[in-house]
Protein backbone atom coordinates (compact mmCIF):
# COMPACT_ATOMS: atom_id res chain seq x y z
CA UNK A 1 0.00 0.00 0.00
CA UNK A 2 1.35 3.69 0.02
CA UNK A 3 2.44 2.98 3.39
CA UNK A 4 4.79 0.36 2.15
CA UNK A 5 4.65 -3.84 2.96
CA UNK A 6 1.14 -4.21 4.65
CA UNK A 7 1.32 -6.58 7.95
CA UNK A 8 -0.71 -10.17 8.18
CA UNK A 9 -3.97 -9.80 10.69
CA UNK A 10 -5.30 -12.31 11.68
CA UNK A 11 -9.32 -11.96 13.34
CA UNK A 12 -9.13 -13.43 16.76
CA UNK A 13 -12.39 -14.28 19.16
CA UNK A 14 -12.27 -15.46 22.73
CA UNK A 15 -8.40 -15.47 21.61
CA UNK A 16 -8.95 -17.80 18.96
CA UNK A 17 -8.13 -17.15 15.99
CA UNK A 18 -11.05 -17.23 13.49
CA UNK A 19 -11.46 -16.95 9.39
CA UNK A 20 -9.38 -16.27 6.79
CA UNK A 21 -6.11 -14.28 7.29
CA UNK A 22 -5.76 -11.08 5.08
CA UNK A 23 -3.16 -8.26 4.11
CA UNK A 24 -3.96 -4.56 5.73
CA UNK A 25 -2.10 -1.59 5.92
CA UNK A 26 0.65 -1.56 8.97
CA UNK A 27 -0.05 1.83 10.23
CA UNK A 28 -3.47 3.11 9.52
CA UNK A 29 -6.07 1.24 11.37
CA UNK A 30 -9.08 3.26 10.12
CA UNK A 31 -10.32 2.17 6.86
CA UNK A 32 -10.92 5.60 5.81
CA UNK A 33 -6.96 6.42 5.82
CA UNK A 34 -6.27 3.53 3.55
CA UNK A 35 -8.04 0.97 2.22
CA UNK A 36 -5.95 -1.64 1.22
CA UNK A 37 -7.34 -4.98 1.67
CA UNK A 38 -6.15 -8.27 0.40
CA UNK A 39 -6.72 -12.23 1.79
CA UNK A 40 -3.69 -14.10 2.85
CA UNK A 41 -4.26 -17.04 0.19
CA UNK A 42 -6.11 -14.44 -3.05
CA UNK A 43 -4.31 -14.30 -6.28
CA UNK A 44 -4.35 -11.05 -7.19
CA UNK A 45 -4.26 -10.88 -11.51
CA UNK A 46 -1.48 -8.38 -13.41
CA UNK A 47 -3.95 -5.42 -13.99
CA UNK A 48 -4.98 -5.12 -10.38
CA UNK A 49 -1.12 -5.46 -9.37
CA UNK A 50 -0.35 -2.72 -11.93
CA UNK A 51 -3.32 -0.34 -11.39
CA UNK A 52 -1.89 -0.82 -7.26
CA UNK A 53 1.32 0.24 -7.94
CA UNK A 54 0.09 3.64 -10.21
CA UNK A 55 -2.34 4.16 -7.11
CA UNK A 56 0.50 3.92 -4.40
CA UNK A 57 2.71 5.75 -6.52
CA UNK A 58 0.08 8.81 -7.02
CA UNK A 59 -0.18 8.87 -3.28
CA UNK A 60 3.55 9.97 -3.07
CA UNK A 61 4.03 13.69 -1.80
CA UNK A 62 4.47 16.14 -4.57
CA UNK A 63 7.95 16.45 -3.92
CA UNK A 64 10.60 14.82 -3.34
CA UNK A 65 13.16 14.77 -0.46
CA UNK A 66 15.70 16.34 -3.02
CA UNK A 67 13.36 18.64 -4.25
CA UNK A 68 12.46 19.81 -0.67
CA UNK A 69 15.93 20.76 0.06
CA UNK A 70 16.47 22.58 -3.10
CA UNK A 71 13.54 24.53 -2.19
CA UNK A 72 15.08 25.28 1.83
CA UNK A 73 18.27 26.35 0.43
CA UNK A 74 16.40 29.17 -1.85
CA UNK A 75 14.05 29.57 0.74
CA UNK A 76 16.73 30.85 3.29
CA UNK A 77 18.00 32.38 0.59
CA UNK A 78 14.83 35.07 0.51
CA UNK A 79 14.68 38.23 2.52
CA UNK A 80 12.20 37.49 5.89
CA UNK A 81 9.85 39.47 3.93
CA UNK A 82 9.52 37.15 1.48
CA UNK A 83 9.41 33.96 3.75
CA UNK A 84 6.02 32.75 3.92
CA UNK A 85 4.62 29.05 5.09
CA UNK A 86 1.33 27.61 3.70
CA UNK A 87 -0.47 26.75 6.71
CA UNK A 88 -2.90 25.11 4.54
CA UNK A 89 -0.55 23.10 2.52
CA UNK A 90 2.20 22.90 5.21
CA UNK A 91 4.69 24.23 3.38
CA UNK A 92 7.09 26.41 3.12
CA UNK A 93 6.41 28.73 -0.41
CA UNK A 94 8.80 30.18 -2.60
CA UNK A 95 7.62 33.52 -4.23
CA UNK A 96 6.24 32.23 -7.74
CA UNK A 97 3.98 29.78 -5.90
CA UNK A 98 2.70 32.68 -4.25
CA UNK A 99 -0.16 32.66 -6.53
CA UNK A 100 -1.40 29.29 -6.13
CA UNK A 101 -1.83 30.06 -2.46
CA UNK A 102 -3.37 33.42 -2.32
CA UNK A 103 -6.77 32.38 -0.91
CA UNK A 104 -4.76 30.05 1.70
CA UNK A 105 -4.20 31.17 5.46
CA UNK A 106 -0.47 31.98 5.32
CA UNK A 107 2.13 32.94 7.83
CA UNK A 108 4.92 35.77 6.81
CA UNK A 109 8.24 37.06 7.94
CA UNK A 110 9.53 33.12 9.10
CA UNK A 111 12.36 33.83 11.00
CA UNK A 112 15.43 31.49 10.76
CA UNK A 113 14.44 30.59 14.83
CA UNK A 114 11.23 28.92 13.52
CA UNK A 115 12.97 27.49 10.66
CA UNK A 116 14.98 25.88 13.29
CA UNK A 117 11.60 24.68 15.28
CA UNK A 118 9.75 22.95 12.66
CA UNK A 119 7.29 21.11 15.15
CA UNK A 120 5.78 24.48 16.48
CA UNK A 121 5.81 26.01 12.55
CA UNK A 122 3.57 22.34 11.75
CA UNK A 123 0.54 21.74 13.17
CA UNK A 124 0.43 18.36 15.09
CA UNK A 125 -1.29 16.19 12.83
CA UNK A 126 -4.19 14.46 14.19
CA UNK A 127 -6.58 13.42 12.02
CA UNK A 128 -5.63 9.42 12.38
CA UNK A 129 -5.71 7.68 15.10
CA UNK A 130 -2.09 6.09 14.65
CA UNK A 131 -0.69 9.41 13.28
CA UNK A 132 -1.61 11.38 16.52
CA UNK A 133 0.77 13.57 17.16
CA UNK A 134 2.21 13.99 21.09
CA UNK A 135 5.14 17.06 21.48
CA UNK A 136 7.16 16.72 24.39
CA UNK A 137 6.95 19.21 26.84
CA UNK A 138 10.29 21.17 26.55
CA UNK A 139 11.02 20.03 30.23
CA UNK A 140 10.83 16.88 29.44
CA UNK A 141 12.67 16.59 26.04
CA UNK A 142 15.76 18.70 27.59
CA UNK A 143 15.65 15.77 30.98
CA UNK A 144 15.68 13.14 27.70
CA UNK A 145 18.85 14.96 26.00
CA UNK A 146 20.76 16.07 29.02
CA UNK A 147 19.98 11.89 30.29
CA UNK A 148 21.16 10.91 26.76
CA UNK A 149 24.27 13.50 26.87
CA UNK A 150 25.22 12.18 30.39
CA UNK A 151 25.23 8.01 29.93
CA UNK A 152 27.60 9.44 27.22
CA UNK A 153 25.89 9.04 24.06
CA UNK A 154 27.13 11.42 20.83
CA UNK A 155 24.68 9.98 18.44
CA UNK A 156 20.75 9.38 18.53
CA UNK A 157 18.43 7.80 16.11
CA UNK A 158 15.49 9.86 16.83
CA UNK A 159 12.21 7.26 16.28
CA UNK A 160 9.28 9.60 15.54
CA UNK A 161 10.55 12.16 17.91
CA UNK A 162 10.60 15.17 15.86
CA UNK A 163 11.37 17.38 19.19
CA UNK A 164 14.36 15.85 20.43
CA UNK A 165 15.66 15.76 16.76
CA UNK A 166 15.02 19.53 16.42
CA UNK A 167 16.22 20.22 19.94
CA UNK A 168 19.43 18.62 19.13
CA UNK A 169 20.04 19.91 15.90
CA UNK A 170 19.46 23.28 16.98
CA UNK A 171 21.88 23.34 19.53
CA UNK A 172 24.07 21.83 17.62
CA UNK A 173 23.75 24.37 14.76
CA UNK A 174 24.24 26.90 17.87
CA UNK A 175 27.59 25.51 19.70
CA UNK A 176 30.45 24.50 18.40
CA UNK A 177 31.16 22.52 22.21
CA UNK A 178 28.25 20.62 21.80
CA UNK A 179 28.69 17.73 19.91
CA UNK A 180 25.50 15.47 19.55
CA UNK A 181 24.34 14.40 16.35
CA UNK A 182 20.79 13.04 15.71
CA UNK A 183 18.90 11.57 13.20
CA UNK A 184 15.08 11.66 12.50
CA UNK A 185 12.52 8.65 11.35
CA UNK A 186 9.17 9.32 10.75
CA UNK A 187 6.63 8.95 8.85
CA UNK A 188 5.75 12.71 8.43
CA UNK A 189 7.15 13.90 5.50
CA UNK A 190 6.47 17.64 5.87
CA UNK A 191 10.26 17.31 7.85
CA UNK A 192 11.77 16.83 4.76
CA UNK A 193 11.28 20.52 3.74
CA UNK A 194 13.42 21.28 7.01
CA UNK A 195 15.98 18.25 6.87
CA UNK A 196 18.67 17.31 4.84
CA UNK A 197 18.45 13.63 3.57
CA UNK A 198 21.58 13.15 6.36
CA UNK A 199 19.06 14.46 9.15
CA UNK A 200 15.72 13.44 7.78
CA UNK A 201 14.45 9.37 6.38
CA UNK A 202 10.70 9.30 5.88
CA UNK A 203 10.36 6.29 7.73
CA UNK A 204 6.85 3.54 8.66
CA UNK A 205 8.36 1.66 11.90
CA UNK A 206 5.47 0.01 11.42
CA UNK A 207 7.25 -2.39 8.85
CA UNK A 208 10.41 -0.77 9.07
CA UNK A 209 9.79 0.61 5.27
CA UNK A 210 11.97 3.16 4.31
CA UNK A 211 10.70 5.62 1.79
CA UNK A 212 13.32 6.71 0.35
CA UNK A 213 14.83 2.84 -0.50
CA UNK A 214 18.56 1.72 -0.56
CA UNK A 215 19.79 4.94 -0.68
CA UNK A 216 18.14 5.76 3.13
CA UNK A 217 18.00 2.63 4.44
CA UNK A 218 22.26 3.05 3.93
CA UNK A 219 21.98 6.75 5.44
CA UNK A 220 20.97 5.28 8.39
CA UNK A 221 22.87 2.42 8.54
CA UNK A 222 25.96 5.19 7.77
CA UNK A 223 25.09 7.00 10.76
CA UNK A 224 24.70 3.80 13.56
CA UNK A 225 28.27 2.83 12.60
CA UNK A 226 30.29 4.15 15.74
CA UNK A 227 33.85 5.54 16.16
CA UNK A 228 35.03 5.59 19.50
CA UNK A 229 33.68 7.93 21.42
CA UNK A 230 30.54 8.40 19.09
CA UNK A 231 27.90 5.76 21.13
CA UNK A 232 24.57 5.55 19.67
CA UNK A 233 21.35 5.30 20.98
CA UNK A 234 18.27 5.07 19.70
CA UNK A 235 14.88 6.87 21.06
CA UNK A 236 11.51 6.15 19.91
CA UNK A 237 8.10 7.50 20.70
CA UNK A 238 5.54 5.79 19.00
CA UNK A 239 2.15 6.32 18.56
CA UNK A 240 0.35 4.57 21.88
CA UNK A 241 -2.63 3.21 19.30
CA UNK A 242 0.29 1.26 17.70
CA UNK A 243 0.78 -2.51 17.35
CA UNK A 244 3.23 -3.38 19.96
CA UNK A 245 4.42 -6.40 17.58
CA UNK A 246 4.95 -4.29 15.03
CA UNK A 247 7.03 -1.90 16.49
CA UNK A 248 9.06 -4.70 17.92
CA UNK A 249 9.70 -6.33 15.07
CA UNK A 250 10.96 -3.12 13.77
CA UNK A 251 12.90 -2.17 15.94
CA UNK A 252 14.79 -5.58 16.39
CA UNK A 253 15.64 -4.91 12.92
CA UNK A 254 16.99 -1.45 13.63
CA UNK A 255 19.10 -2.96 16.68
CA UNK A 256 19.95 -5.85 13.88
CA UNK A 257 21.37 -3.07 11.47
CA UNK A 258 23.40 -1.67 14.41
CA UNK A 259 24.62 -5.03 15.09
CA UNK A 260 25.77 -5.02 11.48
CA UNK A 261 28.05 -2.03 11.83
CA UNK A 262 29.93 -3.16 14.82
CA UNK A 263 33.01 -4.31 14.81
CA UNK A 264 34.00 -8.44 15.79
CA UNK A 265 34.35 -8.51 19.89
CA UNK A 266 31.32 -6.30 20.60
CA UNK A 267 28.83 -9.32 19.66
CA UNK A 268 27.32 -10.06 22.50
CA UNK A 269 25.93 -6.18 22.82
CA UNK A 270 22.56 -4.56 22.06
CA UNK A 271 22.11 -1.23 20.49
CA UNK A 272 20.83 1.37 23.70
CA UNK A 273 17.01 2.26 23.12
CA UNK A 274 14.81 4.19 25.15
CA UNK A 275 11.42 3.38 23.95
CA UNK A 276 8.58 5.61 25.17
CA UNK A 277 5.24 4.47 25.94
CA UNK A 278 2.82 4.10 28.64
CA UNK A 279 2.99 2.13 31.63
CA UNK A 280 -0.05 -0.14 30.82
CA UNK A 281 1.73 -1.88 28.35
CA UNK A 282 4.69 -3.13 30.45
CA UNK A 283 4.02 -6.53 30.18
CA UNK A 284 3.84 -6.58 26.17
CA UNK A 285 6.75 -4.84 25.36
CA UNK A 286 8.19 -7.45 28.31
CA UNK A 287 7.24 -10.40 26.15
CA UNK A 288 9.16 -9.21 22.71
CA UNK A 289 12.11 -7.39 25.21
CA UNK A 290 12.90 -9.24 28.43
CA UNK A 291 15.65 -7.42 28.74
CA UNK A 292 14.07 -4.23 29.09
CA UNK A 293 12.54 -2.48 32.52
CA UNK A 294 10.46 0.33 33.10
CA UNK A 295 11.61 3.64 34.41
CA UNK A 296 9.52 5.86 36.45
CA UNK A 297 9.97 8.83 35.14
CA UNK A 298 6.58 10.37 33.67
CA UNK A 299 7.02 12.57 30.12
CA UNK A 300 5.11 14.92 29.68
CA UNK A 301 3.16 16.40 26.65
CA UNK A 302 2.79 19.82 25.65
CA UNK A 303 -0.75 19.18 23.49
CA UNK A 304 -2.02 16.37 25.49
CA UNK A 305 -4.50 16.92 28.36
CA UNK A 306 -4.06 14.26 30.05
CA UNK A 307 -0.15 13.68 29.99
CA UNK A 308 1.20 16.44 31.61
CA UNK A 309 2.75 16.60 34.91
CA UNK A 310 1.21 15.35 37.95
CA UNK A 311 2.80 18.12 40.34
CA UNK A 312 0.65 21.07 39.43
CA UNK A 313 -2.62 19.63 40.17
CA UNK A 314 -3.30 17.75 36.66
CA UNK A 315 -4.11 14.49 36.05
CA UNK A 316 0.09 12.08 35.81
CA UNK A 317 1.18 11.70 32.52
CA UNK A 318 1.10 7.13 32.16
CA UNK A 319 4.16 7.64 29.93
CA UNK A 320 7.46 5.50 30.91
CA UNK A 321 10.85 5.03 29.37
CA UNK A 322 11.45 1.34 28.51
CA UNK A 323 15.21 0.96 28.27
CA UNK A 324 17.42 -2.11 27.88
CA UNK A 325 20.32 0.15 29.75
CA UNK A 326 20.80 -0.80 33.67
CA UNK A 327 18.40 1.05 35.74
CA UNK A 328 20.39 2.63 38.09
CA UNK A 329 23.00 4.82 35.71
CA UNK A 330 19.35 5.98 34.72
CA UNK A 331 19.15 9.53 37.26
CA UNK A 332 16.19 11.01 37.28
CA UNK A 333 15.46 14.35 38.95
CA UNK A 334 15.55 14.29 42.21
CA UNK A 335 14.05 18.36 42.23
CA UNK A 336 10.95 16.46 40.75
CA UNK A 337 10.91 14.25 43.57
CA UNK A 338 12.08 11.26 42.06
CA UNK A 339 14.10 8.92 44.48
CA UNK A 340 16.74 5.92 44.60
CA UNK A 341 15.99 3.05 46.03
CA UNK A 342 19.18 1.31 47.30
CA UNK A 343 17.63 -2.35 47.30
CA UNK A 344 15.98 -1.98 44.08
CA UNK A 345 19.11 0.26 42.56
CA UNK A 346 16.57 2.40 40.47
CA UNK A 347 15.73 5.71 40.79
CA UNK A 348 11.91 5.37 41.72
CA UNK A 349 8.45 8.26 42.12
CA UNK A 350 8.65 9.81 45.26
CA UNK A 351 5.13 8.12 45.98
CA UNK A 352 6.80 4.57 45.35
CA UNK A 353 7.24 2.88 48.59
CA UNK A 354 9.43 -0.14 48.50
CA UNK A 355 6.87 -3.10 49.90
CA UNK A 356 8.89 -5.89 52.13
CA UNK A 357 7.16 -8.71 51.27
CA UNK A 358 7.38 -8.42 47.22
CA UNK A 359 11.14 -6.47 47.73
CA UNK A 360 10.95 -4.12 44.79
CA UNK A 361 8.93 -0.43 44.42
CA UNK A 362 6.11 -2.05 43.23
CA UNK A 363 4.07 0.95 41.78
CA UNK A 364 3.43 1.50 38.19
CA UNK A 365 1.41 4.53 38.12
CA UNK A 366 3.27 6.86 41.03
CA UNK A 367 0.60 6.60 43.50
CA UNK A 368 1.53 4.79 46.82
CA UNK A 369 0.36 1.14 45.81
CA UNK A 370 -0.49 -1.65 48.97
CA UNK A 371 0.20 -4.71 49.52
CA UNK A 372 -2.78 -7.93 49.02
CA UNK A 373 -1.84 -11.31 51.47
CA UNK A 374 -4.38 -13.01 49.52
CA UNK A 375 -3.09 -12.27 45.71
CA UNK A 376 0.51 -11.96 47.04
CA UNK A 377 1.68 -8.75 45.48
CA UNK A 378 1.12 -4.90 45.20
CA UNK A 379 -2.14 -3.60 43.42
CA UNK A 380 -3.35 -0.35 43.34
CA UNK A 381 -4.71 1.84 45.96
CA UNK A 382 -8.25 1.98 45.11
CA UNK A 383 -8.22 -1.59 44.56
CA UNK A 384 -9.68 -4.17 47.53
CA UNK A 385 -9.95 -7.95 47.90
CA UNK A 386 -13.09 -9.60 46.56
CA UNK A 387 -13.45 -12.83 48.10
CA UNK A 388 -15.78 -14.15 44.93
CA UNK A 389 -13.93 -12.64 42.06
CA UNK A 390 -10.46 -14.23 44.25
CA UNK A 391 -8.53 -11.14 43.31
CA UNK A 392 -8.28 -7.54 43.83
CA UNK A 393 -10.45 -5.62 42.26
CA UNK A 394 -12.08 -1.71 42.41
CA UNK A 395 -14.66 -1.75 44.96
CA UNK A 396 -17.98 -1.39 43.04
CA UNK A 397 -17.24 -3.93 40.26
CA UNK A 398 -19.73 -5.64 39.12
CA UNK A 399 -17.83 -10.15 39.99
CA UNK A 400 -16.85 -12.09 37.65
CA UNK A 401 -17.09 -10.17 34.95
CA UNK A 402 -14.90 -8.61 33.29
CA UNK A 403 -13.87 -5.64 35.50
CA UNK A 404 -10.57 -6.03 36.15
CA UNK A 405 -10.56 -3.89 32.35
CA UNK A 406 -8.78 -4.99 29.41
CA UNK A 407 -4.96 -5.99 30.11
CA UNK A 408 -3.91 -3.73 27.55
CA UNK A 409 -5.91 -0.43 27.43
CA UNK A 410 -7.47 -0.94 30.78
CA UNK A 411 -10.55 -0.15 29.51
CA UNK A 412 -13.93 -2.05 31.27
CA UNK A 413 -15.51 -4.00 29.03
CA UNK A 414 -13.57 -6.57 27.14
CA UNK A 415 -10.58 -8.20 27.90
CA UNK A 416 -6.70 -7.92 25.74
CA UNK A 417 -7.89 -10.70 23.12
CA UNK A 418 -10.57 -8.52 21.70
CA UNK A 419 -8.70 -4.79 22.42
CA UNK A 420 -10.22 -2.54 19.99
CA UNK A 421 -6.43 -0.39 20.29
CA UNK A 422 -5.04 -3.59 19.18
CA UNK A 423 -6.81 -5.28 16.44
CA UNK A 424 -7.16 -4.04 12.87
CA UNK A 425 -11.06 -4.63 11.99
N1 LIG B 1 6.93 13.12 21.59
C1 LIG B 1 7.53 13.14 20.27
C2 LIG B 1 6.47 12.95 19.21
C3 LIG B 1 5.73 11.64 19.37
S1 LIG B 1 4.25 11.58 18.45
C4 LIG B 1 8.26 14.46 20.10
O1 LIG B 1 7.85 15.44 20.71
O2 LIG B 1 9.26 14.52 19.38
C5 LIG B 1 4.55 10.19 17.40
C6 LIG B 1 5.52 10.47 16.27
O3 LIG B 1 5.59 9.29 15.50
C7 LIG B 1 5.09 11.57 15.32
O4 LIG B 1 6.17 12.38 14.99
C8 LIG B 1 4.55 10.83 14.11
O5 LIG B 1 4.72 11.55 12.91
C9 LIG B 1 5.41 9.60 14.13
N2 LIG B 1 4.75 8.44 13.52
C10 LIG B 1 3.45 8.09 13.55
N3 LIG B 1 3.24 6.96 12.87
C11 LIG B 1 4.46 6.58 12.39
C12 LIG B 1 4.90 5.49 11.59
N4 LIG B 1 4.06 4.56 11.16
N5 LIG B 1 6.21 5.41 11.30
C13 LIG B 1 7.07 6.37 11.73
N6 LIG B 1 6.72 7.42 12.46
C14 LIG B 1 5.41 7.53 12.80
ZN1 LIG C 1 -1.54 26.50 0.23
ZN1 LIG D 1 4.01 -5.92 47.73
ZN1 LIG E 1 -5.96 -9.10 46.53
ZN1 LIG F 1 -15.61 -9.54 42.62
Amino acid sequence: CPLGPALLFAKTSQGREEGRRFYACSACRDRRDCNFFQWEDEKVSETRLAAREEYNRNQQPSFTHRQNVERYKNFVLLPLSKRRFCQECQQLLLPAEWEKHLDHQFLCDISTAQLKRPSQLLYPLENKKTNAQYLFADRSCQFLLDLIIDLGFRRVLSVGTPRLHEMIQSKASKGEDFRVRSLLLDIDFRYSQFYTEDEFCHYNMFNHYFFGGEAARETCQKFLYQDNGERVIMVADPPFGGLVEALASSFQKLMAMWKETEKEGHNSQEMPVFWIFPYFFESRILEFFPNFSMMDYQVDYDNHALYKHGKTGRRQSPVRIFTNLPPNIIVLPVEEGYRFCAICQRYVSSGNQHCEICNSCTSKDGRRWKHCVLCKKCVKPSWFHCNSCNCCALQNHACEKTDAGCFVCGKAGHKRSTCPSLSHT
